[in-house]
């Protein structure tokens, strides 16, 4: 039977934070759209990411607060708490927002389809699972997103060896977990751990944990988990993981052993574009599985595009959620070019670290005559007042213009006051609009005055730099 396939102006396959946004948005330019989802609606972000770690991280940070409670004059007693209390709570957050992003895409009239979505040509994409279809588009947006990396070596038991999506899962603490990468999702795990009073020893085969970081920034965060009691072991090339025992042990190279209960692997994350039928649409991935587009993040076929972690270095949530914005605009006729000059991007450690734009490497390395204004938070009256007096605030800037070419924040509410400094280098702007506009006192924002103070040689809550005789 030759039936007529269902058509659609726009189809995207995947509904993460790149792909959802895409859609509400070419609906929102008046155009038909089917997104297409083999799992959870909210992709790997809202239920094995972002919002459940970011949930469970939230219950251990009032855990910390009430362990502190002395410090602030308030007698509390001994404190309990019941990890798999905070699981469901965890659980039930990611539920309450899974149903109103539903709600959400209903409302915008978007087709939802249930199935492994996989290109049959450039215009047709198959559906197999609750919906069995075949279905065309004019134009089809990627955004099949990411999962763990699994290494042959020591590959996921899920028992004894697990990845971040069944480390989530689990509903009681280990005493002891080995991590096995130094990177964001192991540095968040570490420090949720840590808070929650497990031992946590983080193995990094690089020289420093959060290499991909300013040395600076790296070197903060080292030393403020070392001060907390986690242990990092930097060059420690892990060869196995001997699961034999009771427990986990690590082993690395040169014959070293690292006992743990548990050990969690995040080594990065495989992108998932190797099964859904590339070829057939005339795109060939690269080496890593990523896909190549240009900064309208079109596939080198037309009318197809890509967004997310298969298609960008930045994985990052609110990056693919621009590029979604940006392919939708360019598949419904509203011309828009991807930026990456201010990205910010946070690690929700504690404490919090947060970046935007170039480190002082980077921007001395792209020649420009950079320096840098750091203030310590020891110097805020607000970071005195709430105990947070921990961490920098520092900006990278442009001597010869004045121009902010990146910010680094290690420290209490990094993760907001990151957004002040994606305003300033998004709109090129210069350190004396930073020291022009007023502060609100007392605030951990005015951090940022201060450090501009101090990169324009002028400092005024730090003493001045000593001149040379
Ligand atoms: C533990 C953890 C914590 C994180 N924390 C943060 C954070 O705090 N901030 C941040 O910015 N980023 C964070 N990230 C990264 C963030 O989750 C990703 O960058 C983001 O989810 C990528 O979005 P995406 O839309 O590209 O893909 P995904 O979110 O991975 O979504 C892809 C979707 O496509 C579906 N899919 C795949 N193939 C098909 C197919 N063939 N047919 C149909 N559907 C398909 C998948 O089921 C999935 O739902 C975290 C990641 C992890 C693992």
């Amino acid at each position: 039977m030759n039936e007529k396939k269902q058509h659609f102006d726009v189809a995207v396959i995947g509904s993460g934070p790149g792909g959802y946004p895409a859609a509400i948005k070419a609906a929102q330019n008046g155009k038909s759209v089917a997104l297409i989802e083999a799992k959870d609606a909210g992709g790997t972000c809202l239920n094995r990411g972002c919002i459940p770690s970011k949930t469970l991280i939230a219950s251990a940070e009032v855990l910390h607060k009430i362990q502190e409670a002395e410090q602030f004059g308030i007698v509390v007693g001994s404190v309990e708490f019941d990890y798999s209390k905070m699981v469901d709570r965890k659980d039930s957050v990611v539920t309450k927002i899974r149903t109103s992003l539903e709600g959400l895409l209903a409302s915008n009239k978007i087709t939802m389809l249930r199935g492994f979505g996989k290109l049959t040509s450039p215009r047709t994409i198959k559906i197999m699972g609750k919906d069995n279809i075949e279905i065309t588009a004019d134009k089809i947006i990627i955004a099949t997103g990411s999962e763990p990396r699994n290494i042959p070596a020591f590959p996921f038991d899920y028992k004894k060896i697990h990845d971040s999506t069944s480390l989530l899962e689990l509903r009681t603490l280990p005493k002891r977990l080995a991590i096995v990468g130094g990177g964001v999702i192991g540095c968040e795990f570490a420090s949720l751990y840590a808070i929650l009073g497990v031992e946590v020893t983080i193995l990094e085969m690089m020289p420093r944990i959060i290499p991909m970081e300013a040395e600076s920034v790296s070197t903060a965060l080292a030393k403020a988990f070392q001060k907390k009691g986690i242990r990092i072991e930097t060059n420690a090339v892990v060869e196995g993981i001997d699961t034999s025992g009771k427990g986990v042990k690590v082993k690395l190279a040169g014959g070293k052993t690292v006992e743990a209960d548990i050990a969690l692997v995040a080594v990065g994350r495989k992108l998932n574009t190797s099964d859904i039928g590339l070829d057939k649409a005339g795109i060939a991935p690269l080496d890593n599985g990523m896909i190549p587009v240009n900064d309208r993040m079109e596939t080198q076929t037309p009318g197809i595009y890509a967004i997310g972690d298969i298609a960008s270095k930045w994985w990052l949530a609110h990056v693919a959620t621009h590029q979604g914005l940006v392919a939708a605009n360019n598949a419904t006729g509203h011309p828009m070019r991807m930026n990456y000059n201010a990205v910010p991007s946070v690690i929700f450690t504690s404490p919090e670290v947060a970046t935007v734009g170039m480190s002082l490497e980077q921007a001395l390395e792209k020649r420009y005559r950079a320096t840098v204004g750091a203030f310590p938070f020891q110097a805020l009256g607000k970071s005195q007042a709430a105990l947070q007096t921990d961490g920098f605030a520092q900006i990278v800037l442009d001597k010869t213009t004045g121009q902010v070419l990146g910010a680094q924040v290690v420290g209490h509410e990094a993760s907001t006051l990151i957004a002040e400094m994606a305003i300033v280098i998004a709109n090129e702007l210069t350190v004396e609009c930073i020291t022009e506009t007023i502060h609100a006192h007392p605030t951990i924002a005015e951090a940022w005055m201060e450090a501009a103070f101090v990169g324009e040689d002028a400092p005024l809550h730090w003493p001045p730099k000593r001149q040379n005789k």
